[in-house]
Order: C-alpha cells, then structure tokens, then sequence
C-alpha cells in the first residue's frame, strides 16, 4: 500500500434497522429509553450502537458488526451493545494489529417517531464517549422523526445513521 494512505485520516459510515415492538425494552446509545415499544433483536437491540459499530469498522475496512458478532451465536444472545462497541474500539485502536487508529469524531442520527429524544441526548453523548474512551466533544448525537412519514413515521422501527473519522497515531 502506497505509504501516505497511511497518513491520512479515514471516514466511514454505519446504517442500521430494528423493527419495534410493544412491551420490549428500548435501549439507545447505551442509554435506557421509557417507551411503550421496544426493539425486536437477538442482542439488547441498541440499534445506534450497531450504525456506530459498522461505522468504526467501514472506517478501519475491518468487515462489519455481522461478520465479527454473529447473531446466529448464542454468546450475543441479549448482549450489551455497549460491550460490542468497546470490542470494536479495541480493534480500530491497534490492541492486536499493527497499525492503530485514533477516533476523532463520530456523528450519530437516529430517526425515530417516538419519544421524542432530546432528554436522552447528553447521556447518549457521555455513554458513548466513556465506551469509546474520547471526550464528549468527539462525539454528536442527533434525533429527528419522519413526520409521520414511512416505516419510521409509522413507530414500525427505528433507523440510525453513523459517520467516523479515524485517525493514525
Ligand atoms: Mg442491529
């Protein structure tokens, strides 16, 4: 590999789904959310730690949240989602590889109907940064609804975008 790639930052991107249901837990960013519906999942559902997930590993070419935490394995039956995402942190910092990587920022949007999210939002940022080992600053959470629009806007599910930039040391 060409040895300036080695230099440069790189960005990646995470996208996840998760249907909802009533009477489950809903969790998000680590943090527990009061909701009449819940996420329908094989581990604690946390379905913005999943985009975050797929995003640090995009970033770092790594594969993806499935290939490295299978939901066909019983040991991620129920898991805290926020252990996978510190998993993850420990591959993209270099624990166990050559090259290792710096987080410096990631953003977060989960589209969601309802509850509204705002209250959360701090939490989610402070839970996310301790998992990741950064400061709140690095990291940006956002929530918007669809305007009632589709599978979203329905209270079907929730869907969550992640953006990273990593860094070499
Ligand atoms: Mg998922």
């Amino acid at each position: 590999m060409d040895p300036f790639l080695n230099t440069c930052p790189r960005v990646g991107n995470g996208y996840d789904v998760h249907a909802l249901k009533e009477g489950l837990p809903m969790r998000l960013c680590g943090v527990d959310i009061p909701s009449a519906k819940g996420f329908v999942a094989h581990s604690d559902g946390d379905v913005a730690i999943h985009a975050l997930c797929d995003a640090l590993l995009g970033a770092a070419a790594l594969g993806d949240i499935g290939l490295h935490f299978p939901d066909s394995d019983p040991r991620y039956k129920g898991i805290d989602s926020t252990k996978l995402l510190s998993e993850v942190v420990a591959m993209i910092t270099g624990k166990g590889r050559r090259e290792g990587y710096r987080i410096v920022n990631v953003d977060v949007t989960i589209a969601l109907q309802e509850p509204k999210l705002r209250p959360y939002i701090d939490a989610m940022r402070q839970t996310l940064a301790g998992v990741m080992g950064i400061d709140k600053s690095q990291v940006s959470v956002k929530a918007t609804t669809t305007e009632r629009l589709g599978f979203v806007g329905r209270g079907e599910g929730c869907e969550v975008w992640a953006t990273v930039l990593i860094s070499p040391m």
